[in-house]
């Protein structure tokens, strides 16, 4: 089967991060023989400026008809591109792994946790108004939305062990609590896995305080993308933290920062955020499409990235003068070694 892979570079460094990866892309097409096409699309500030559109009908139209979608991140218009996809495709889950690796320096070295956030409801929905003197928001949770990311947490808990449910119910009564209820519900379903609960301001503590304690943590949207930057952070920098926006149908993988402007166009910023975003692209697509080959490719990715950091090849944002460039032949190298091993 030939995977149709949409690639938007985005803004920033997107396009820096993309080239470093598409090296390691190369070398998973060349060792494991994995067909795939990538089609280079548009979105995002550059796109807005030069078309007068920052997610135009042909970029739309080439991840209608694709396998997956590996992002860059977009600037300022990541409201009209990354949360107008996640609605229209109804990407329900994002899920941002935080995991420490080797000599970063990490909290800790033994967090490894995944946060699940529900990706299309709650604040973010987009329902603001002004009435008067008055700015108001709108939170939606629906009962749908709660099963949905529910039941996706608690089978990827399956996997691990634990899982614990984020949430403020003892102040936002009705929505939170309509999510923790909903939670509480699937952890009967699912006896094997340790449930608990914790309000939003303890769980932001905890992952400073204990964070190798935590294994998935689901929750709602706003929350899920705050405690995600800080979790990243935790494991050493926000260079290093992949993500899933994950449908039933379909998914786009990026990198949880944004385009890091401050540092564009110099060769400095660390891949790894996108390199391993594709790696978790090879994971969905081979569980999707039942393709061995996908997930022994997910594995590689992960493994070289690992050697590389061993080695000491390392981005400033982690102490180190490697060029952007460079890590992502870093990587490529250590994938052709290791898919000649296996
Ligand atoms: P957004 O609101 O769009 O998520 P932001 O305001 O949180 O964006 P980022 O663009 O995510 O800002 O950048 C935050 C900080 O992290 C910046 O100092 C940036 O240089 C740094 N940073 C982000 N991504 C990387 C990366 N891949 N490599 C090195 N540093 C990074």
């Amino acid at each position: 089967m030939k995977y149709k892979i949409a690639l938007i570079k985005g803004d920033g460094i997107g396009p820096e991060q993309s080239d470093a990866t598409l090296k390691v892309l190369s070398a998973i097409r060349e060792c494991l023989g994995i067909d795939f096409e990538i089609l280079d699309v548009e979105a995002g500030d550059a796109c807005l400026e030069r078309r007068g559109v920052a997610l135009p009908e042909d970029t739309i139209e080439v991840l209608k008809n694709s396998h997956a979608c590996l992002k860059g991140p977009v600037g300022e218009s990541a409201a009209e591109v990354i949360v107008r996809l996640r609605m229209m495709f109804d990407l329900y889950a994002n899920v941002r792994p935080a995991k420490s690796l080797p000599n970063v320096p990490a909290l800790r070295p033994d967090i490894d946790l995944i946060i699940v956030r529900e990706n299309t409801e709650g604040l973010y929905k987009g329902y603001e108004y002004e009435l008067d003197d008055a700015a108001i928001a709108i939170r939606i949770i629906t009962k749908k939305g709660c099963e949905r990311i529910a039941r996706y947490a608690f089978e990827l808990a399956r996997r691990r062990k634990k899982l614990v449910a984020v949430h403020k119910a003892n102040v936002m009564k009705i929505t939170c609590g309509l999510f923790a209820r909903t939670c509480r519900e699937f952890s009967k379903k699912y006896p094997d896995i340790e449930y608990s609960e914790m309000y939003v301001d303890a769980a932001a503590m905890n992952l400073i305080r204990k964070p190798h304690e935590f294994d998935v943590i689901v929750t709602t949207n706003m929350f899920g993308d705050i405690l995600s930057d800080e979790a990243a952070q935790v494991v050493g920098s926000l260079g290093l933290a992949p993500a899933a926006n994950i449908g039933d149908n379909f998914a786009i993988f990026e990198p949880v920062h944004g385009c890091a402007p401050d540092i564009a166009g110099k060769n400095i910023a660390n891949p790894t955020s996108m390199i391993l975003s594709s790696a978790m692209m090879f994971d969905w697509l081979g569980t999707k499409y039942d393709d061995k080959r996908c997930r022994e490719a997910a594995r590689i990715i992960e493994k070289a990235v690992e050697m590389v950091l061993r080695r000491g090849i390392l981005t400033p944002d982690l102490g180190g003068n490697a060029t952007t460039d460079q890590f992502g032949s870093a990587v490529a190298a250590a994938v052709r070694d290791f898919a000649g091993k296996t």
